[in-house]
């Protein structure tokens, strides 16, 4: 099964209501869906995580290397791939690239053998899984406290027995908003927290312990990703369990962050950190270093189709 072309889909559209976090605004949002032709007529469909255009340039880049090569072989493409950007690409556009062409091949392969991915891998291992509602960004106007109590009020009336909240716009704030959303929802819905790396060690271990009394799920990005010693410390001396990885990549970039133990949850994006086979050995390293694992996802309904492949197994 030979690759005859791949195109890449670049997916914008404007927000009518503008979102925040920490660290920036998002007024449009955006995706890539790379698609994938067999010259027996079989299309792939796979997604980059991140910055829509920089990603299709890079899938362009590598397109070359795809053109004419067997589509069943993806563990092979994906080492050649790799070593060809290695030198300037171990993480970060090289990979998110790589991502979404791994997800196309995994789709491709699904329908040559006319089975989902995970059939393929061996599962299902299970075939449900507990969804969080990811939301609780600040808008452009309106009193935070008042309007993400009622939206997180809204999550758990839909039926959301989970949801994430950011915080990282100041210690003091974040505790108040953390403790109304908390009175919002009662004591049985999860509540995470998301600073979205907007912190130092410091301030994240003072908002840890401003709201240990509030159960909160896991503390998410707290400091930079490149801070691992800052991961460690917030571990230490504050009492939430700490979440990280959307911005890390590949087994290579996972090997530094499980074996310092820096996180208590770790959370590769199928996307970015080199797709569901890159994603399957994350997973294996996180199950023998006794550490969670939980997808992020953030993009269109491939996206979230990769993720569910994945959490299968
Ligand atoms: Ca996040």
């Amino acid at each position: 099964m030979r690759i005859k072309d791949v195109r890449v889909h670049v997916l914008e559209a404007e927000l009518d209501q503008p979102f925040s976090w920490s660290l920036g605004w998002a007024r449009t949002r955006t995706a890539l869906l790379v698609e994938i032709e067999t010259a027996d007529g079989l299309i792939g469909w796979g997604e980059s995580y991140g910055p829509a255009r920089p990603n299709a340039a890079v899938v362009e880049a590598m397109k070359p290397l795809l053109i004419g090569a067997d589509a069943l072989a993806g563990e092979a493409l994906w080492e050649q791939l790799y070593a060809a950007f290695r030198d300037h690409g171990q993480k970060g556009l090289p990979v998110q690239a790589l991502s979404g062409i791994d997800l196309a091949l995994w789709d491709l392969r699904g329908k040559h053998f006319g089975a989902p991915a995970h059939r393929l891998i061996g599962g299902p291992v299970r075939s449900e899984v507990q969804a969080y509602a990811t939301g609780l960004y600040r808008r452009e106007a309106g009193d935070p406290r008042a309007y993400l109590a009622e939206e997180a009020a809204g999550y758990a009336a839909k039926g959301f027995a989970a949801m994430k909240l950011k915080v990282g716009f100041g210690v003091a704030e974040d505790a108040l908003i953390v403790r109304a959303v908390r009175e919002a929802i009662g004591p049985d819905v999860a509540l995470m927290i998301d600073a979205n790396h907007g912190y130092d060690a410091t301030r994240a271990i003072r908002l840890g312990r401003m709201i240990a009394d509030l159960d909160i799920g896991w503390f998410e990005e707290p400091v930079p990703p490149e801070d691992l010693a800052g991961y460690a410390e917030v571990r230490a001396q504050q009492p939430i369990p700490v979440a990280g990885g959307e911005c890390e990549f590949t087994r290579f970039g996972f090997r530094e962050l499980l074996g310092r133990r820096a996180v208590d949850v770790v959370q590769p994006d199928t996307c970015a950190a080199g797709g569901l086979s890159e994603c399957l050995k994350i997973a294996a390293m996180a199950n023998a270093h006794g550490i969670r694992y939980v997808p992020h996802v953030w993009g269109t309904g491939v996206a979230l189709a990769a993720a569910l492949q994945l959490l299968a197994v």
